[in-house]
């Protein structure tokens, strides 16, 4: 079966192809032109002049539709897959907020079945924590909190083989052992919830940790100790160059002006966007969970009011890049899907509208709203409402 998605003004690596088509067949794309003639025999479907981009790439996400990743069942798994998948999150990397190694095994195995029924789209698991620095502990539950212990990370990453990337504090006892580990195994290591100042990035560096989690938040910037200034992460983070970085752009999280700092310095190909997002986001329902509140659209810890997450989904994230921070539409989408592909290894099939990779096709209309959403070539949003 071939469908044709025509009438669209389509984002490429080399740049934008006006009023062209993008043809898919088994899944895959198999041609873009710049001819916007339907084939004959082609099932078509008419993209009216809108936004036609890559699918995004959900590297930080912790739950959505009322769950969370921490619940590791397989019901759980789809609920939220599904519901981000309607929101442009065509490839996701589940995340473990802190939990007990048990748990984290036993997402492992539901994520590894997910990987086989729902392999186009779930990548693999991204595990935060526990191994964090308790004063940076932000919104991550203190009990689970601990120094790295190989004890317990190196047989647990003899068992379960789905974990693609893991953040830690690198400036616990044995954090840099832990860095030089993980990537040993092929797995991403990244800072997070941290203190670390520029000799503990450098390295952090040298040891593995490529990539910053949810920069400026839960880490330090430019700061003073008694009358005397030191950098901070942030500051860290920017002076090492090959450090990538991604950042809650849901417009809370961070100010577009700060949006706007860390697109200038580290620029699109080093930053990506992700949601943080947590069980409130891509949700209808009720608040049912005590510990939370939401306010001013974020969702904050009930106990002391920090930040708990995002209620975001990727495709809003899309539209605070443009709309509240005024970076081009390209710019926004490569952060949200090439630069995240890239950084997560799945750039060979994910990431960006090319000949032969997977037909995950998101269109955004003149608003930059969602309309449709495909996942290899298939419509999971948008049902029907532009064909032909
Ligand atoms: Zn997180």
């Amino acid at each position: 079966m071939l469908t044709q998605i025509i009438n669209g003004h389509i984002l490429t690596p080399q740049g934008w192809i006006k009023d062209g088509s993008v043809f898919v067949r088994n899944g895959k794309i198999m041609e873009i032109t710049n001819c916007n003639l339907a084939v004959i025999g082609a099932k078509i479907f008419d993209a009216k002049g809108m936004y036609i981009v890559p699918g995004f790439v959900s590297m930080h996400i912790h739950g959505g539709d009322g769950h969370d990743f921490t619940e590791a069942t397989e019901d759980a798994f789809k609920a939220i897959v599904d519901a981000h998948l309607k929101h442009g999150s065509t490839s996701i990397f589940p995340t473990l907020s802190s939990t007990t190694i048990d748990n984290i095994r036993k997402a492992g195995a539901v994520c590894e079945e997910m990987m086989r029924t729902h392999g186009n789209i779930v990548q693999g698991l991204h595990v935060e924590g526990p191994y964090l620095n308790r004063k940076m502990a932000g919104a991550q539950w203190g009990e689970f909190l601990k120094d790295p212990d190989p004890a317990e990370y190196i047989p647990l990453l003899e068992s379960v083989s789905c974990i693609k990337r893991w953040d830690i504090s690198p400036e616990l006892p044995g954090g840099l052992d832990f860095g030089r580990f993980v990537t040993s195994k092929g797995i991403k290591a990244a800072i997070t919830h941290t203190e670390a100042e520029y000799e503990d990035i450098r390295k952090a560096f040298a040891a593995g940790f490529t990539h910053a989690a949810h920069f400026y938040n839960a880490m330090p910037g430019f700061h003073k100790r008694r009358e005397y200034k030191y950098e901070g992460t942030v500051e860290s983070v920017y002076l090492t160059d090959g450090m990538s970085v991604e950042v809650v752009a849901d417009g809370v999280h961070l100010p577009p002006t700060i949006l706007k700092l860390v697109y200038k310095l580290k620029g699109p190909d080093q930053t990506c966007l992700v949601t943080d997002a947590l069980k409130y986001s891509a949700f209808d329902g009720q608040i049912d969970d005590p510990r939370y509140v939401i306010e001013d659209g974020v969702c904050k810890l009930v106990e002391n009011m920090t930040l708990a997450g995002s209620l975001s989904s990727a495709d809003r994230l899309v539209q605070t890049m443009v709309g509240k921070v005024g970076i081009p539409l390209e710019d926004a989408v490569r952060m949200a899907a090439e630069t995240p592909a890239r950084i997560s290894g799945i750039a060979d099939r994910k990431g960006t509208l090319e000949k032969g990779k997977d037909a995950d096709i998101v269109i955004l209309d003149s608003s930059i709203r969602l309309r449709c959403v495909f996942s290899c070539g298939e419509i999971v949003e948008g049902t029907n409402t532009m064909n032909h």
